[in-house]
């Protein structure tokens, strides 16, 4: 391990993975654990989205691609800007890459090294720190409550900023706590950043995993801040497509260019099959992605309800994603089952372990007092685990 740099010695494993792992390996040897913890839809990927990727490999669309990504799906992310988030972008202005994952650390590489800072509000998204730190720069964590619905205010952002922040990363709406910026709040932060040379990563991964009422609007639509703005989105969660790998990025030509340069010395395009899945998705017909929307409000519903019901549990209804996020402070300090719960890892771990509902602890995400539950997960499972993290807390 001493042969390690530096770089890679400053990350942390992935979180989510280990206890996702943890819940596997206790489903292997037969226990029957209720998993809470997957960051993916819990359905498959649409027919005709999986036929398109089929038709591909039979007509041998199985080579290199172009690099930034075939013109086709480029064509597609240009109509999805434009119909979804009422954007013009030029294909020049984009990048299709391996899951937005890529998108993200490509662009950090691109943007910045040893001596940047990078503000990321928290609760926050566990890759945003590591990449970051990968990057060279230094994350600068603001820290955010339930009372501003998990929001950061533009006063905080005010005071967050040096003559070193380089990047703002923004996630709207939120893994983990499903919050959205409104319009007015997006303009709000903005203002703040208007005219000082700082960029604004803006993951838009759940852009169509709302509920209302508040609709996410992206930062590229603030007219000051357009050639400061780069997009990260993706069709892994809209579209239940989490093991095809096509995230895309927009931004400005000269950062599109250089998040190719990195690409193509590391990993060269995207799955060509997958590509063509993507554009099959984009352009096909979006009724599947409203069905399944108004699916994961009802779980949102009751989970909100049902979690609220339990002493301890705080919850606030998140507006989009698939995640709720509750504050467990009310459990801290407190011991069940004869354990001491002295931070949300242990609470996650009593759950997992006693229990068998598998939760992420909130400090993954650089909020201790919560724990993240994904409700990508039937009705009848998720009845089933309130029932078990009710009974574990009485
Ligand atoms: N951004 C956010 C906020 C996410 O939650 C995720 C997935 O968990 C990603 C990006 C990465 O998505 P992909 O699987 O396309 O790499």
């Amino acid at each position: 391990e001493r042969y390690l740099t530096r770089r890679v010695l400053s990350m942390q494993e992935s979180q989510t993975m280990k206890i996702s792992g943890l819940a596997k390996q206790m489903k292997a040897e037969g226990k029957d654990i209720i998993s809470l913890s997957a960051g993916e839809p819990d359905f498959p990927t649409p027919d005709f989205v999986a036929e398109a990727g089929i038709d591909a490999i039979k007509a041998g669309f199985t080579r290199y691609t172009a690099n930034a990504g075939i013109p086709e799906l480029k064509k597609a992310i240009v109509e999805k800007f434009k119909r979804d988030n009422g954007l013009d972008v030029t294909p020049d202005q984009i990048i299709v890459s391996n899951g937005g994952k890529q998108t993200l650390a490509n662009t950090l590489l691109a943007l910045c090294e040893e001596g940047d800072e990078v503000i990321i509000p928290a609760p926050f998204w566990v890759s945003f720190p590591e990449m970051v730190r990968l990057s060279g720069a230094e994350p600068v964590i603001v820290p955010t409550t339930i009372d501003s619905g998990y929001k950061m205010k533009p006063e905080q952002l005010e005071a967050a900023i040096t003559e070193r922040t380089k990047v703002l990363i923004l996630n709207s709406p939120s893994n983990p706590s499903g919050a959205v910026y409104s319009e007015n709040e997006v303009r709000a932060l903005m203002a703040v950043l208007e005219g000082r040379e700082i960029f604004v990563i803006s993951d838009e991964m759940y852009d169509q995993i709302v509920y209302g009422p508040v609709t996410p609007f992206s930062p590229a639509r603030v007219s000051g801040m357009r050639d400061w703005v780069i997009i990260s989105n993706g069709v892994s969660k809209t579209y239940s497509m989490t093991g095809w790998r096509i995230g895309f990025l927009a931004g400005p030509k000269w950062l599109i260019d250089a998040c190719g340069k990195i690409q193509s010395q590391t990993t060269s395009n995207a799955n060509s099959i997958a590509q063509k899945a993507a554009v099959a998705a984009l352009t096909g017909d979006q009724r599947i992605i409203e069905e399944r929307r108004l699916e994961f409000e009802k779980r949102r519903d009751y989970m909100y309800k049902a979690l609220n019901e339990i002493p301890g549990i705080t919850a606030t209804l998140p507006d989009g994603a698939f995640y709720i996020f509750p504050s467990i402070a009310g459990l801290l300090g407190k011991s069940f089952g004869g354990k001491e719960m002295n931070s949300s890892a242990d609470v996650a771990e009593y759950l997992l372990v006693d229990h068998y509902v598998a939760t992420v602890p909130g400090e993954a995400f650089g909020a201790p007092e919560n724990l993240r539950l994904s409700y990508a997960a039937s009705i009848g499972e998720l009845e089933e685990a309130v029932g078990r993290i009710s009974k574990a807390f009485e």
